[in-house]
């Protein structure tokens, strides 16, 4: 499906004319005039418009509404699976996904797959799982898929191919045209961008949405509409955030590679990065997220306690530049073996950049260790 002009134009309202779309705030429709409305847990109108939104900016056919990421992800694993299928997840995923894959959907009868790191290994697992789920630029250490090769094995196989495409959004890739059959989005992220909301979507192939939709119905993962009004207005200037997020993580990144106050340095847009090749084939932009170690002993909390224009916040992808301390905070849950193997260690923190100038970004994070 061909780009959408962006911004995307919301439907305007044929009552009032209203040119951003209404807040539907009701849990239910007067019978029997609608068959379509019934209650809002099922279906609300910003809530369909927003998804009508992510379906363009996907270019899909078709795409749903969560309460968060991981309602969207938990509803579509557990629609699309059943006791015996076997889940392929790689370990350098959000930790809560990990989990749900290799925990919870384990007592559930499903069988994980976790490959080795990189690309290699997923493409080589890809062929022998029922459901692929893969996030495009993994979180934290921006390791980088080339989805074209997993779809075509997981389509040999005639397995669902699932991305998350978090740390990418619509705007540096749509995964669907690499072969993705369901597209995932924490919306809490870039998407929605102000670090006010809490959503997640699923985008991709008509039967597919169909079916999780209606779990999602069922499980009650359903969004708000205020979250969606919220995430509309957030998705207005998504391109243009981008752009700017893009090139500042990117001079960013360039500048702390050269620092040595810095060590592991993990960027996609970096040609030393292990998968520089495949993200300039799979990417439009390299994103907004930066991976890098403190050289030296560095007390995490202290290093943190210093900034004065990052905030240390456990989320990313808004207009301010937050930091977080994965070890600690998003992958805590993980076992001091399995950090050691992603290299997410007491000196890792992952950076999420805004919109401050590159200057007065790196001068906060030279504090750290200053
Ligand atoms: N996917 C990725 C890549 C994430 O980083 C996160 C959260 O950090 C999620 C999914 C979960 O999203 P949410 O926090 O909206 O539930």
């Amino acid at each position: 499906m061909s780009k959408p002009g962006l911004p995307i134009k919301e439907t305007v309202d044929p009552v009032t004319g209203s040119l951003s779309f209404p807040i539907h705030q009701t849990s239910a429709y007067l019978m029997p005039e609608g068959e379509r409305y019934r209650y809002s847990r099922e279906s609300n109108p910003t809530v369909e418009e927003l998804s009508r939104v992510l379906n363009l900016l996907e270019g899909t056919e078709s795409a749903t509404s969560f309460a968060s990421g991981m309602g969207a992800i938990s509803t579509t694993l557990l629609a699309l699976s059943k006791p015996g299928s076997k889940i392929m997840i790689h370990k350098d995923s959000f930790a809560r996904s990990y989990k749900l894959v290799t925990d919870f959907m384990r007592t559930w009868g499903c069988e994980p797959i976790v490959p080795d790191l990189g690309n290699e290994a997923a493409v080589e697992k890809a062929g022998k799982a029922d459901i692929v789920f893969i996030e495009s630029l993994s979180n934290p250490i921006l390791r980088v898929f080339d989805v074209d090769a997993i779809a075509r094995e997981v389509h040999a196989n005639h397995g669902i191919l699932i991305v998350d495409e978090t740390f990418a959004t619509p705007i540096n890739q749509r995964a669907a045209e690499h072969g993705a059959d369901v597209v995932i989005q924490s919306l809490s992220k870039f998407i929605s961008g102000h670090n006010d909301t809490i959503g997640g979507s699923a985008a991709g192939k008509r039967e597919l949405i169909e079916k999780i939709d209606n779990f999602r119905r069922t499980l009650g993962t359903t969004m708000d509409p205020n979250t969606a009004f919220l995430t509309l207005r957030g998705i207005k200037t998504l391109h243009t955030r981008m752009a700017q997020i893009n090139k500042t993580a990117m001079d960013l990144a360039g500048a702390l590679a050269e620092d040595p106050l810095f060590e592991n340095v993990r960027y996609p847009g970096l040609p030393d990065h292990p998968d520089h090749r495949i993200a300039e084939k799979m990417l439009e932009g390299f994103g907004g997220v930066v991976t890098f170690d403190l050289r030296g002993e560095v007390g995490p909390l202290d290093a943190m306690k210093s900034l004065k224009v990052i905030s240390p916040a456990n989320t990313l992808g808004g207009v301010n530049s937050t930091i977080s301390h994965p070890s600690t905070m998003s992958h805590r849950s993980l076992s001091p073996e399995e950090k050691k193997e992603l290299g997410i260690g007491n000196n890792t923190f992952r950076l999420s950049v805004g919109l401050e100038t590159t200057d007065s970004i790196l001068e906060d994070v030279r504090r750290m260790v200053s």
